[in-house]
């Protein structure tokens, strides 16, 4: 199977490089009008260098941002449990020849412990991340792992959410790890320029292009119908991972009936221990303010995806990207196997981060921001996955059912975790957010507030 014709890809780029003006503002015209783009308009976007231009494309995305998603950024945290693999990704500190990396993989004792902190923090979605190794990730391990942070219950509160980010797997593979009970699956490509990843990928089984290029078709074809990809930019040109991340999205909309990708996330390449790749050394180390663009432009190519921004950026970039379209955030993350418990971890993290500030900081910045820190993890337990989702989405009825959540699950973490200044705060974002709401949905998010002011929990539509 090959739905990434580089060929094609740098053809368009070629054709996009000498783009007029007028050409590049048609293609911002027909993303404002909410018409989808072709690979040709969104290579006119980002061929955009004149300051003034480029800040229209931004305004273009923060437009389509608050349409679809309103002010709401959803919560989540990385929960590492192995970092022994494989692989020998050039980038990662991971990598089976880092013999100086701490090699830890978290026993059930040790999941449970990391839990009750993540949710003394005010967590109630995860991702779980492991390195690729047939014994400490193995499925059953995965399987074992998912189900102890479900048990976890500190009060009333507990993990309702799990994603996983973990090496491609068969398709029955999928179907176990399916009735696991996960959220999302997320593998990113890392690079879909062959010949790239072949370089940064020398050895073990995520060597193979092909069968991580086409993981999502395994996936989804085992019924797990919400999946996440990436790029990690810095590897290779960014204008052609848009291209081909945007190439992959198409594939699978026309093999799954119109449901494409649940989220991607935007890794950038950070330094870390012992790799010989990083954003130092490689030739296409992405500035910030191409970042801001590639945001931007991804926004605007696929609405309805949800885009996900890690701590690997420092607070001001993030305060930024959350304008352009980020959806999901991580906060007060920690990239060991054991990070939230353990006091040492330099030896054994996988990349350096550039947010390090606690989640109730994050959470009061968000906040004095304008948005709605949102805990929800509704859709994929009310059965809103794939094409349902989809449909919510382009219906442009998420605000309708997401907002209403949101203010409902910070209203509970405001119950258990929030101060008097964070309250005083929080009680003007949310007023200014209901008034806005039509009837009767306004009506209807006063009453899921108010359940949860008297003690209920997991309030949710
Ligand atoms: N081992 C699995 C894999 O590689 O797909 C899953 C977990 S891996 C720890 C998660 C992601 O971390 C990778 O897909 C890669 O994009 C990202 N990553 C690795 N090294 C990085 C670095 N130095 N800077 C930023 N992100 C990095
Ligand atoms: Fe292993 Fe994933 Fe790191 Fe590569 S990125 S070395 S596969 S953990």
């Amino acid at each position: 199977m090959s739905f990434i014709n580089e060929e094609a890809i740098h053809s368009t780029l070629d054709d996009a490089a000498n783009t007029e003006p007028a050409r590049q503002r048609e293609a911002l015209a027909k993303a404002r009008s909410g018409e989808r783009l072709t690979l040709s308009d969104v290579a006119a976007l980002l061929s955009i260098r004149d300051a003034d231009l480029r800040e229209e494309v931004h305004a273009a995305a923060r437009e389509v941002k608050r349409a679809i998603y309103g002010n709401r950024l959803v919560f989540f945290a990385p929960l590492y449990l192995t970092n022994h693999c494989v692989n020998n990704c050039l980038y990662c500190s991971f990598r089976r020849d880092n013999r100086a990396l701490v090699r830890a993989t978290l026993t059930q004792d040790e999941i449970r412990h990391e839990v009750e902190i993540l949710l003394d923090q005010g967590h109630k979605r995860l991702l779980l991340v492991a390195g690729e190794h047939p014994t400490q990730s193995a499925l059953d391990y995965i399987g074992e792992s998912i189900e102890t942070v479900y048990s976890v219950r500190r009060g009333n509160n507990n993990i309702r959410r799990v994603n996983i980010n973990a090496a491609p797997m068969s398709t029955e593979d999928f179907r176990t790890l399916k009735s696991f009970g996960i959220g999302t699956y997320q593998c990113f490509q890392e690079t879909y320029h062959r010949e790239t990843y072949a370089h940064v990928h020398p050895s073990g089984p995520k060597h193979d292009y092909d069968w991580r290029v086409e993981v999502m078709d395994r996936a989804m074809e085992a019924g797990i119908d919400d999946v996440g990809i990436g790029v990690l930019f810095g590897l290779a040109d960014y204008r052609f991972e848009i291209l081909a991340m945007l190439e992959h999205v198409r594939h699978l909309e026309e093999r799954f009936d119109g449901v494409g990708p649940h989220t991607i996330s935007i890794p950038r390449l950070e330094p870390a221990m012992n790799a010989p790749l990083d954003s130092t050394n490689s030739p296409w180390t992405l500035a910030d303010e191409d970042f801001k663009t590639a945001v931007a432009v991804l926004r605007l190519a696929i609405p309805y995806t949800g885009m996900i921004l890690s701590t690997r950026e420092r607070p001001e970039l993030r305060r930024e990207l959350f304008d352009y379209g980020i959806s999901q955030i991580s906060a007060g993350s920690r990239t060991d196997p054991g990070g939230y418990h353990r006091d040492t971890h330099e030896y054994a993290e996988q990349f350096q981060l550039g947010d390090h500030r606690p989640v109730r900081e994050v959470v009061r910045d968000v906040l004095s921001l304008g948005y709605i820190p949102s805990f929800c993890t509704a859709c994929y337990r009310s059965g809103r996955t794939g094409d349902r989702f989809m449909s919510l989405a382009k219906s442009a009825n998420i605000g309708a059912i997401c907002t209403p959540n949101a203010l409902a699950t910070f209203e509970e973490y405001l119950k258990d975790f929030g101060d008097e200044d964070m309250r005083r705060i929080a009680e003007r974002i949310v007023e200014e957010e209901i008034a806005r709401m039509p009837e009767p949905i306004g009506r209807k998010t006063r009453e899921m507030i108010e359940r949860t002011r008297r003690g209920e929990t997991d309030v949710y539509i």
